[in-house]
């Protein structure tokens, strides 16, 4: 583990311990660093209407694009309570896909620090992109 990525699991757990998770009991933190070198934390926070959940992946950059930071996402770390580390879902890697760039790498870790690194494109090819829009 690089000191930035130990930066962002610590990040990551810190968060992963106030997840809202009375639903799925799946306990997700996550922890994404921008482009300025800021590191932004999130947690799942889930809702008793399913539909209002949001993923911890989610709430880091959401928080990050809130507080002003630049925005373009150069690694992502995501960590569960699971012994095999979670990846992002769908919705997450649509989220991750806006402010990506073809460096941004995600780790997927468990709490014990067991940790799996992927370029992003590798596990979200061909990704709809603000690019399409132009
Ligand atoms: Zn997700």
């Amino acid at each position: 583990m690089t000191e930035i990525q130990k930066k962002l699991f610590d990040a990551a757990c810190d968060a992963q311990k106030r997840a809202h998770a009375p639903y799925s009991s799946a306990f997700i933190g996550a922890a994404v660093l921008m482009a300025d070198g800021s590191i932004y934390s999130g947690c799942n926070v889930e809702n008793a209407s399913f539909g209002g959940t949001v993923c911890a992946e989610r709430v880091a950059i959401f928080k990050a694009v809130s507080e002003g930071a630049p925005k373009q996402v150069k690694e992502v770390l995501v960590v569960s309570d699971a012994e095999k580390p979670w990846p992002p879902c769908g919705f997450c890697r649509q989220v991750i896909a806006e402010f990506a760039t073809e460096q941004t790498m995600i780790h997927t870790a468990n709490l014990q620090g067991k940790m799996k690194s992927f370029a992003f494109p590798e596990i979200f090819p061909e990704a709809f992109t603000p690019k399409h829009l132009d």
